[in-house]
């Protein structure tokens, strides 16, 4: 057997393991965290930590190698642009889906949250135990900030000022666009520079050596988290009133992940993608296990670009950016959270301010960072923009702390709208390597790059 089978079935192992013990752990320890705790304590020091580790190294060298590999201005153009059509309009459809189903199924319909004050106590105290004042003021100023606060936030991370305190604070945007840059001075520089993009292939192939070995330690940090995670829903006790809105997400995604990508995968990439996708496991059940795209990075490179036949080209650049925006199934969420949390409210939203709900879902997705909870914070920006818009038509505001209402439930569905962000990117990746294959010569060298 070789060591990628192997590794396949300890990960798989891990998950369906972790999945039982949490199962048991629902049922016995009532899910809380001073009984269950250790498992998130062990599972963030086994698994999470090491590949937080490698992500920043990782991000830098491989957009750097994957922009001068790519090496022609005009295909660096092409692959840029479809990659980012590829990233708005997948995006896009995920919240048009989540948005139709939220509609259609009403699940916060007959909740009337608006009229039960008791109700309303448990979730604001539930909101207040999830979010300390400091971040509940965060919250609130980025309400107050709206949606130019969001566009500039973005903005503000694509052009930083000092990319080595954004790099010591762990944000991947920033150090991204410094990578894009200096990959293209690079390729401006030709022969110049080749000592430098010598090194940053060998420096790359040095990083992915540490990926795989990281990789080594999913099986045991899967198991861990995914015990947690069900062991904890057994402190839910809101569970059965969420089971309609839980629906709603999971089917959502679900058609997104098993109908709209491996539809356009087969259009545009030409390749097969229930097959694509079984090979891309390692990476998904990573996502699955982690909660958190950024931490996957490591494992969805690695498996792109062995059993996923992804080219490296395209997986150095497409997988880092994508990992930070493009976020099909956080999107997806957003808006079927938010329309729900309305509805549940009693206030009820028309056509114009559903729209409002697509577009800004989709912003709020790609201001989401790929860590565990992020749509749970950027869904202010969707809950604010409807909000404006029924300024002056009479109709009651949501209160921020209605979020205290899913809270709850968050950690599960996190684990799948992760999964489909990291299943998004992976589709990008092989589709975009129909347009930026490894030449031969580079596929079979041991590192690449030297396209200049
Ligand atoms: N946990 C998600 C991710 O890392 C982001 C979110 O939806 O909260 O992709």
């Amino acid at each position: 057997m070789n060591r990628h089978k192997l590794l396949n079935i300890l990960i798989f192992v891990g998950l369906v393991t972790g999945f039982a013990v949490g199962a048991y752990l629902f049922r016995t320890s009532g899910g809380d965290d001073e009984s269950i705790g250790w498992l998130a304590a062990a599972g963030d020091l086994i698994l999470i930590r090491p590949l937080k580790m490698l992500i920043i190294p990782l991000v830098f060298v491989s957009v750097v190698v994957g922009i001068t590999s790519i090496g022609d201005p005009s295909r660096l153009g092409l692959v840029g642009g479809t990659t980012l059509v590829y990233y708005f309009a997948t995006m896009i459809i995920a919240v048009v889906i989540g948005t139709a189903i939220v509609r259609g199924v009403q699940p916060g319909k007959g909740l009337n949250l608006n009229d039960d004050v008791e109700a309303q106590q448990t979730i604001k105290a539930e909101y207040e135990s999830t979010f300390d004042e400091e971040k509940r003021k965060e919250l609130d100023k980025r309400q107050q900030e709206g949606l130019g606060g969001a566009w500039m936030n973005i903005a503000r991370q694509i052009v930083p000022t000092n990319v080595i305190a954004e790099a010591a604070a762990g944000n991947p945007l920033p150090v991204i666009a410094f990578a894009i840059l200096f990959g293209l001075s690079l390729g401006f520089l030709g022969d110049q520079a080749k000592p430098v993009v010598t090194f940053m292939n060998g420096l790359f192939d040095a990083v992915m050596t540490m990926v795989q070995w990281v990789i080594w330690l999913t099986p045991i940090g899967v198991f861990l988290l995914i015990a947690w995670s069900v062991g904890k829903l057994g402190a839910v006790d809101t569970i059965t009133s969420l089971g309609k809105y839980m629906g709603c997400v999971l089917v959502g995604l679900l058609i997104h992940a098993l109908v709209v990508l491996p539809t356009i995968l087969f259009l545009f990439g030409r390749a097969n993608p229930f097959k694509f996708m079984w090979r891309m496991r390692p990476a998904l059940l990573t996502a699955f296990g982690t909660d958190s795209s950024s931490a996957t990075l490591p494992v969805t490179m690695e498996t792109a670009e062995t059993d996923g036949e992804c080219s490296k080209r395209a997986s150095g650049f497409v997988l880092p950016l994508g990992s930070t925006i493009n976020m099909d199934g956080t999107a997806l969420y957003e808006a079927v959270a938010v329309v729900f949390l309305f509805q549940a409210f009693g206030i009820h939203l028309e056509f114009e301010q559903l729209l409002i709900v697509v577009l800004t879902a989709t912003l709020a997705a790609v201001g989401a960072a790929g860590i565990p909870s992020a749509g749970l914070v950027t869904m202010v920006i969707v809950i604010h923009a409807v909000n404006t818009s029924l300024a002056g038509t009479g109709v009651e505001n949501l209160e921020l702390y209605a979020i205290g209402f899913i809270i709850g439930v968050d950690r599960i569905l996190d684990m799948c709208r992760t999964t489909v962000n990291v299943w998004g990117d992976a589709v990008g990746a092989r589709i975009i390597t129909r347009i930026a294959p490894d030449t031969e010569a580079s596929a079979a060298a041991p590192s690449r790059g030297a396209g200049l």
